[in-house]
């Protein structure tokens, strides 16, 4: 498992370099960390992910709310494929908040094998539009000044590759087509 054949741009390296990086929780926020779908985590694995790589998490209420937050108005959906009691995968994460697939040039994974939600990052969706997360580590953010075609050229993506992406995202945790 090397990511010397990534078309990675180098600005995640550099920002895996200088520490931090989105594959960097707080620790205590665990939970939070998104869910990975079983053909996520397939594909992960035959580009050679262990099982050391995943964890079993329960489907806490403040990860359930998150999620809520993350596709308004689809709560009821969210709560049916996410339901108290019930648990999901997710990355396994180090005591000092990295994701155990990152490494020292950033992730392990080659990048159409990583999961989709790490693919699409900082890049979502909403009402069909696109939008960023603002995080203040991303270097990509840094150089680019914010947002827009500035980031989505020093990430390497573009504005259909995050429609395809998105809704790849949707289809594999269940969530319904969008028309
Ligand atoms: S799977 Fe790769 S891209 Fe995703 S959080 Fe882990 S190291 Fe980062
Ligand atoms: S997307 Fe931004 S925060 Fe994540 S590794 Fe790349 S530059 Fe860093």
């Amino acid at each position: 498992m090397d990511n010397e054949s990534d078309a990675d741009s180098d600005v995640c390296a550099r920002c895996a370099t200088a520490s931090g990086t989105c594959c960097t929780l707080a620790p205590g926020n665990e939970e939070y960390c998104f869910p990975l779908s079983a053909s996520e985590r397939v594909r992960m694995e035959g580009a050679g992910a262990e099982a050391l790589h995943f964890f079993r998490q329960a489907n806490t209420a403040p990860f359930v709310d998150n999620l809520c937050r993350l596709f308004p108005g689809e709560s009821e959906t969210i709560r049916g494929l996410f339901p108290n009691g019930g648990e999901h995968d997710r990355l396994a994460i180090g005591a000092g908040g990295a994701c155990l697939l990152l490494g020292p040039q950033g992730c392990l994974l080659p990048r159409d094998a990583r999961p989709l939600y790490c693919r699409l990052f900082p890049f979502w969706m909403r009402s069909g539009r696109e939008l960023y997360f603002q995080f203040d580590r991303c270097r990509a953010q840094q150089e680019a000044g914010g947002g827009g075609p500035g980031l989505m050229l020093r990430l390497g993506t573009s504005s259909a590759e995050i429609q395809t992406m998105y809704h790849e995202l949707r289809r594999a945790w269940g969530l319904p087509e969008q028309t």
